[in-house]
């Protein structure tokens, strides 16, 4: 994909992903980590996050960021370079999303419809 993302572009792509029937979202308890993913590129996905640990909002961004970058990113970054650069991604976005009302219930609407098994 010839494409030059932006943090809009990145914010509005991992807002669509995480609206996709096929990406789900729950809440539990984890030991070793704050949120995980388990995905097929551009197909189904689950995200499950503690958020005792770690906010939802955050959450989400950071595994979408994964499910939509992960293929562009793998090629050319070890695991902890990409770590650092989606968590930079992670915390501009969110912090956006949490300062602008639209996004923000966009975003919570989004997560609240998969927490209720809605997609
Ligand atoms: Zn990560």
């Amino acid at each position: 994909m010839a494409r030059r993302w932006t943090l809009a572009t990145l914010r509005a792509e991992c807002l669509r992903a995480l609206r996709r029937k096929d990406v789900r979202l729950d809440v539990r308890r984890l030991e070793k980590c704050q949120a995980q993913l388990h995905y097929v590129p551009n197909g189904p996905a689950f995200v499950t996050a503690d958020p005792m640990q770690v906010g939802l909002i955050n959450a989400a961004v950071h595994e979408m960021l994964h499910y939509v970058m992960d293929e562009f990113l793998d090629p050319f970054l070890g695991v902890r370079m990409k770590e650092v650069a989606l968590d930079a991604w992670e915390e501009r976005i969110a912090r956006t999303i949490i300062t602008s009302p639209a996004e923000y219930q966009a975003w919570v609407r989004a997560i609240e419809r998969k927490l209720e098994g809605d997609h």
